[in-house]
């Protein structure tokens, strides 16, 4: 035990020494050394990438705000009825019964994700991601608002004040509560959520709670958490090792051009580029460090492309100020690739097999949901034998098979289903078929499953070496042949010869 002990200790004691204090920021931007958390206030940089990127958030945010209350079809452009478990896209809406379809749209987006990754890097998470969105352009201009620009000192003033911050919060509650309606809208629709808003709580306590919920989510992530949900908790960071390549697009910092970085000595011009070649020349960077206090991850790019990167272009816009003042070209900071910015050896061939791969697998997969979904009828049916007797003989020489009668709805309404059979191949007319069932017609709501059991009859007759092949038909009630399958009913072996009405 003692040697176990000394053991552990000797462990104990190194992992100690691996993670020193002082190293805690270099192992999460948001770490102090004494463990506890670094708050970030990055200091907004304007430029280029700035403007483009608010651009981009106004018409992102206006799109999701606009969607639950635009109709297609005269259905709600995205609705995502998870109780009723139907998913309105676009005009159509997919169905419990569509479960392949949806699975191969999912993996089809999977999919897109990865080729959008593998080319043009983290710009989902820069530019288009909800949480940088929000958070870079609502969320921390109104902290600026009401806090004042981070680093500078307010002086007696009503910025800054405990009134200021208060009201920050109260802000904050109220965009947050707008943000889970419309998020919620989604899921429930417009209409529903209006009559829930005019009435009190005590009326559906349910939603509100769900309503209260996702505004002290919102509130959480916006007014706490905040990088954090980029930095430990959305798994999309962690893959990026994988889905990006060597000639992906990334943000990232001219190693070579930057190298080696410095403050310009005493009486060295600044704004005068070093003759390269000089034994004291020094690179681009002068390391003023405003790369680093704009990020809104904590991060310094100068260390190399970082998980904790999300590619929102701060730094370009930070380093380009800088350069422009230096008088020296733009760009120590700027989209390339790995080979290109950080000296990392080239990938031998410019073929990059992923860019081929992930569109083709998107091509099948999507045109498979397509197929899917134009071939398929309004409802299926499928017919399944019960347990006991294989057939019963009725007093009237009609052979009687039990039988299940799965029907499966694949309309977004209400129809009423009608079961027959005929003989195979035959016309449905005169059939000498019957179909018996207390639930036949049977009502089926939109996207529903139902089974019936029924009793299948045909004459003794029409049985030939003790099997009938027929076909099991399902009219709705417009009498529309809206499914069918083929079924073998069992019968007395000796039932008839074959002959031409028994092929
Ligand atoms: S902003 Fe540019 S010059 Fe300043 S430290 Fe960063 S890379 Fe160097
Ligand atoms: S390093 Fe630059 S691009 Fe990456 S998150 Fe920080 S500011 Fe954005």
């Amino acid at each position: 035990m003692d040697k176990i002990d000394a053991e552990f200790d000797a462990g104990q004691a190194r992992s100690k020494a691996v993670i020193r204090p002082e190293e805690a920021s270099s192992i999460l931007s948001t770490l102090n050394s004494d463990g506890s958390r670094r708050w970030l206030r990055p200091r907004p940089s304007s430029g280029r990438f700035l403007t483009r990127r608010r651009a981009v958030a106004v018409i992102l945010i206006a799109i999701f705000t606009a969607i639950p209350h635009i109709r297609i079809n005269d259905k709600p452009a995205i609705l995502l009825d998870l109780v009723a478990r139907r998913f309105t896209f676009f005009g159509k809406t997919l169905l419990p019964s569509d479960t392949l379809v949806m699975a191969l749209l999912m993996v089809a987006l999977f999919l897109t994700v990865f080729f959008i990754t593998a080319l043009l890097g983290r710009v989902w998470c820069g530019w288009a991601c909800p949480e940088t969105v929000y958070l870079e352009f609502v969320f921390r201009p109104i902290e600026r608002l009401f806090r004042g620009a981070p680093g500078r000192v307010n002086k007696g003033g009503f910025v800054g004040s405990p009134a200021a911050i208060g009201l920050q919060y109260v802000t904050y509650v109220l965009i947050a509560a707008f943000l889970a309606h419309t998020f919620l809208a989604y899921f429930v629709g417009v209409d529903a959520l209006a009559e829930w808003v005019r009435q009190s709580p005590c009326e559906h306590p349910g939603p509100f709670a769900v309503m209260a919920a996702v505004t002290g989510l919102i509130l959480f992530d916006f007014g706490f958490f905040r990088e954090q949900t980029c930095l430990v908790a959305c798994p999309y960071g962690r893959f990026q090792s994988v889905l990006l390549d060597r000639k992906s697009l990334i943000v990232g910092y001219d190693v070579r051009r930057g190298e080696p970085r410095g403050k310009p000595g005493k009486g060295e011009s600044i704004s005068l580029p070093q003759a390269a070649g000089e034994a004291s020349a020094r690179g681009d960077c002068v390391d003023c460090g405003l790369c680093v206090s704009t990020c809104p991850t904590g991060i310094d790019i100068r260390k190399g492309l970082q998980m904790e990167c999300i590619h929102c272009t701060q730094c370009i816009d930070a380093c380009d100020a800088v350069m422009t003042k230096l008088k020296r070209p733009l760009g120590l900071i700027r989209y390339g690739n790995q080979t290109d910015l950080m000296a990392v050896e080239g990938m031998k061939s410019k073929f990059r097999p992923r860019l081929l791969v992930y569109p083709v697998l998107v091509l099948i997969l999507v045109s498979a949901a397509a197929t899917v979904l134009a071939t398929q009828g309004d409802a299926t049916v499928l017919v399944m034998r019960s347990r006991g007797a294989t057939y019963v003989e009725r007093e009237d020489g009609t052979i009687s098979n039990q039988a299940r009668i799965k029907l499966v709805s694949r309309v977004d309404r209400e129809h009423t289903y009608t079961v027959s059979a005929r003989r195979h191949g035959q016309a449905s007319a005169g059939s000498d078929l019957s179909v018996v069932s207390e639930e036949n017609p049977y009502v089926l709501g939109a996207g529903q499953a139902h089974t019936i059991n029924a009793l299948i009859g045909a004459p003794r007759e029409a049985f030939f070496s003790g099997k009938l092949d027929v076909d099991v038909l399902v009219h709705d009630d417009a009498g529309r042949l809206v499914a069918q399958q083929r079924y073998m009913l069992m019968g007395p072996a000796g039932g008839t010869r074959r002959s031409k009405e028994n092929p």
